[in-house]
């Protein structure tokens, strides 16, 4: 096939001959790349960066780093690496905001696209009666954020940690408390505009080119590169009050959480974190809350104990003060925590919405933050929770002080189900997230062999085939692997890569398909 590739480019490709050694071929198609013109512009300088994650732990440097200034930029690298056809192994990866965990924004020795040059369009808004916001989508959610609060508006679903890319996010899910009543962010985004792996510009949406639509929400950057989203808007709320309480028992913890995403009537935000043996807890998770009684909470006492702290938030306007706490006490009666250990914290919208953000600033400082982030994140069917909590907490994961260990439940009843997102089978399910930092060079518990060590014990009990459970963010190293994740999902999502990308130039850091050659 080289041959016929070879015949191919000679026709199209004024400098290249019969003759010529595959060698010399490829020389000539680096440098053909390397003199294009863009509105932005290729670099083969400081290009590092794009060699580096969140998770920190891959690092595959890539051939160049396209900087693009619009969206031909783009088509035109993909149309031009689409049409050398087998005879390049070149490959393509748009890199978001690079908090991905393994390698998944990289490209070795290919292209990377830095996203967050894309700056066009410029944030525009529309404030109907269905409100939304075209955005381009390198661009960072805490800009989305700040631009439409000055429009009184705000997206409806979130992620806990804002500084990532619409696109980025949109390749996943984009989950977090507020996914149980409005679903992930790919279920709040209207329209999207994308780049094909065969360079071709698309606007697809669920009544245009509906299949690209789906295949690109939750799609790993499998089959096109979102350059554009519209996504949808609410009217922003202020204030939110922002409460916490804790159980010893995982099902009345686990029920409370069901009971409250189960009801449209309920708090704006439900999620919830595991403690286990972390000392000097009560300072910890309640640093910046106030307890409701505060004679009571200093009786509580946690040692030794496995806790279930809920989570959740209630939003509202400074004019609407008078009655929030009564509905907020409406909602806490039908709970069962510990009564000593509810807690409370007022905080504006904004604050609320980017607290990770007050976090990484102070991991900064400690030179905590760039550090192996061996994280695991799970999607796990109510009917296996039980299972689940009994086996893995105080038996596989017996400290959670490496990192936040996030659980709660979401309602899938509202989440499209065409898209490209693989999540179990059952109506309810948990995400539960091992968020773990490995300190830098330790052999003991907070090191990095120790944290992949548990995360595997864990990735074993979830192979049990009767939990049906799913990752999310997920990550394998071998195409049979994938098969098992997507299960009968399988032909639609490889079918689709056929119609999309079929030389497999995209997003070659999620180890799915490997490049045609
Ligand atoms: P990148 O890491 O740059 O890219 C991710 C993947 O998408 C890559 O394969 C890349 O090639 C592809 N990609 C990037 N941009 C595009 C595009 N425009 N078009 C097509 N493909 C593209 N996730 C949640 O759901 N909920 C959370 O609460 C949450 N919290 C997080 C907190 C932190 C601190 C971190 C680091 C991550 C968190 N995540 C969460 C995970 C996060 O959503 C994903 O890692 C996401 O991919 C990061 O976005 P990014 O812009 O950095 O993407």
């Amino acid at each position: 096939s080289f041959m016929t590739n070879r015949e191919h480019l000679c026709s199209n490709h004024p400098f290249v001959t019969p003759t010529m050694s595959p060698h010399t071929i490829q020389s000539i198609i680096y440098s053909s790349i390397a003199k294009m013109t863009f509105d932005g512009h290729l670099s083969f300088k400081n290009i590092e960066f794009a060699a580096k994650d969140f998770g920190n732990r891959y690092h595959y440097t890539p051939w160049a780093v396209l900087h693009p200034k619009s969206v031909s930029d783009i088509s035109s690298i993909i149309k031009y690496i689409f049409n050398l056809g087998l005879t390049s192994e070149l490959t393509v990866a748009a890199r978001g905001h690079g908090h991905s965990l393994e390698g998944q924004a990289q490209a070795y020795q290919g292209v990377v696209i830095n996203m967050e040059s894309l700056r066009v369009p410029e944030m525009s808004f529309h404030t109907g009666k269905q409100p939304y916001v075209d955005v381009s989508a390198g661009e960072l959610w805490i800009n989305v954020l700040h631009e439409s609060l000055k429009h009184g508006l705000a997206p409806k679903s979130w992620t806990d940690y804002l500084h990532l890319t619409v696109g980025g996010t949109l390749s996943n899910a984009g989950i977090s408390g507020q996914a149980f009543r409005y679903g992930p962010q790919i279920n709040n985004v209207y329209q999207l505009q994308v780049v094909t792996g065969r360079g071709e510009v698309a606007i697809c949406s669920e009544e245009q080119n509906t299949d690209l639509f789906h295949a690109v929400l939750g799609g790993l950057g499998q089959f096109g590169i979102i350059t554009q989203a519209r996504v949808a808007l609410e009217p922003a709320p202020k204030m939110v009050k922002w409460i916490r309480a804790l159980y010893t028992d995982f099902s009345t913890f686990a029920n409370d959480q069901e009971h409250l995403v189960s009801s449209t009537d309920s708090f704006d935000y439900v999620e919830g974190f595991v403690i286990v043996n972390r000392t000097g807890l009560l300072n910890n998770w309640r640093s910046s809350f106030n307890p409701k009684d505060p004679v009571q909470a200093n009786q509580f006492t946690s040692e030794g104990k496995i806790l279930f702290c809920l989570e959740v938030a209630k939003y509202y306007n400074p004019e609407e003060m008078d009655h929030i706490d009564q509905e907020i006490d409406t909602l806490l009666s039908e709970l069962n925590y510990i009564q000593s250990t509810l807690f409370q914290s007022e905080v504006s919208y904004v604050d609320f919405l980017d607290r990770v953000h007050v976090s990484e600033m102070k991991l900064r400082k400690e030179g905590l933050w760039e550090v192996a982030h061996p994280w695991l994140n799970l999607l796990i069917p109510r009917s296996s929770i039980d299972e689940f909590a009994r086996g893995v907490f105080g038996n596989i994961v017996k400290d959670t002080s490496n990192g936040p260990v996030l659980i709660y439940p979401v309602n899938k009843s509202r989440w499209k189900n065409k898209t490209s997102l693989i999540t179990p089978e059952e109506d309810v399910f948990y995400l539960v997230a091992f968020l773990s930092s490995a300190i830098p060079s330790s052999t003991g518990k907070d090191g990095l062999e120790h944290i992949l060590t548990q995360n595997n014990k864990i990735l074993n009990f979830c192979g049990r085939p009767h939990l049906g459970i799913k990752q999310y963010l997920p990550h394998y190293s071998t195409q049979e692997e994938w098969k098992a994740h997507f299960g009968t999902h399988w032909k639609v999502f490889s079918g689709r890569k056929l119609t999309y990308d079929p030389l497999a130039i995209l997003a070659p850091g999620q180890r799915i398909f490997h490049r045609q050659k």
